[in-house]
């Protein structure tokens, strides 16, 4: 298949003068900076935050690249996932005439981001094993389908998507497959990123929201070809990651071990509580995940909440969400969380 850019992105974004920041014109190791009308004075904090942070974050960047494997100049950061879902559709998508795919029940943040930027969202459902369904996904792609996204290990079924439909959709479609490893490092299943290189329309997305437990500072990654990501960073804000986030993740990122080895219980807590769930009267099944939570179908699964609710123990209620009926999504806690919502179903049951 062939993959153009040009074709492909919106002719006012690939015509477009960037903003250009005093940081980007010069930076060099000069000493004295008179040219982005700072406070020369410092900030009223131990930590002096006066300064702009750094447009492209070529540190972090660096930092990110020896961990994934990815060259640097193969890597977007945004402030979360959520700011490189709404560049995509401002890059690709015409507002009114284009369209995007998104395979139900899936992350909300697709929709959400199309509506604001006015682009239709056609809805496939998975099927009821939460897989793609290739032949409905086919029937849907048009010449106005620039953008699919797929979630995988899915949020809130919490399953891999099968990497050969996959493949299939990465190489039969012209426009951007979009693949959202937010839940990656909890999965059986092998990134994508290794693919990068065979796929100039492929986007691999993920956090540090979720297994590095950063959610608070807002960083989410993308990985993909030289020409989307130039185009990403763009038009992106200038100056979209703070400072104080730079330099705390840059931090974080020295310390593996700690995010691994809670990714680890993690992973044994949920094969525990699946097994426990699986054994109350109430359980109706307990879906595979590859993910830090697990999708559980529950006889009147919002009473189940609002009990849970009062015994001060939140859980997310998606029995209203398509093919989820009767359905709590239960992340894992720690292990004396996981042991107290036990012992309160068991008292329910
Ligand atoms: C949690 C989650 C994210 C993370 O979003 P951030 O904006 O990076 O916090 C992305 N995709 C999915 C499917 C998620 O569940």
């Amino acid at each position: 298949m062939e993959f153009s850019i040009e074709k492909l992105a919106r002719q006012n974004i690939l015509k477009m003068t960037p903003y250009s920041s005093a940081r980007h014109e010069y930076d060099g190791d000069a000493m004295i900076f008179l040219d982005a009308n700072e406070n020369s004075f410092g900030s009223p904090l131990p930590e002096n935050y006066n300064r702009y942070p750094d447009p492209l974050q070529v540190k972090l960047k660096e930092k990110i690249s020896l961990i994934k494997g990815v060259p640097a100049e193969n890597i977007f950061l945004g402030n979360g996932s959520d700011e490189a879902i709404d560049l995509l559709f401002r890059i690709f998508c015409e507002p009114g005439k284009d369209n995007a795919l998104v395979f139900p029940p899936t992350y909300g943040m697709y929709e959400v981001c199309a509506s604001v930027n006015d682009v239709e969202i056609r809805n496939i459902p998975l099927t009821s094993s939460f897989q793609l369904n290739l032949e409905a996904i086919e029937n849907s792609i048009d010449n106005n389908t620039k953008l699919i996204f797929i979630c995988s290990p899915n949020n809130p079924t919490g399953n891999s998507m099968n990497r050969y439909d996959i493949e299939i959709i990465l190489n039969n479609f012209n426009g951007v497959v979009i693949i959202d490893e937010a839940y990656i490092n909890y999965s059986k299943q092998r990134s994508f990123i290794a693919e990068l290189t065979e796929y100039p329309n492929l986007v691999i997305m993920q956090t540090l929201s979720k297994a590095w437990g950063l959610a608070g500072l807002r960083l989410g990654m993308a990985f993909a070809g030289k020409p989307v990501i130039n185009l990403m960073n763009k038009v992106k804000y200038p100056y979209n990651i703070n400072t104080a986030t730079q330099m705390l993740v840059l931090s974080a990122l020295e310390n593996i071990d700690t995010p691994n080895e809670w990714t680890r219980i993690t992973v044994t807590e949920k094969e525990q509580l699946a097994k426990e769930l699986a054994s109350l009267t109430i359980t109706q099944k307990v879906y595979p995940s590859d993910a830090n939570f697990l999708l559980v179908k529950i006889t009147g699964a919002r009473k189940v909440y609002e009990y849970l609710v009062k015994n001060s123990i939140i859980v997310r209620d998606r029995s209203t969400i398509i093919l989820c009926d009767d359905s709590l999504r239960i992340t894992i806690g720690t292990p004396n969380e996981n042991k107290q919502l036990i012992e309160a179903l068991k008292r329910y049951s």
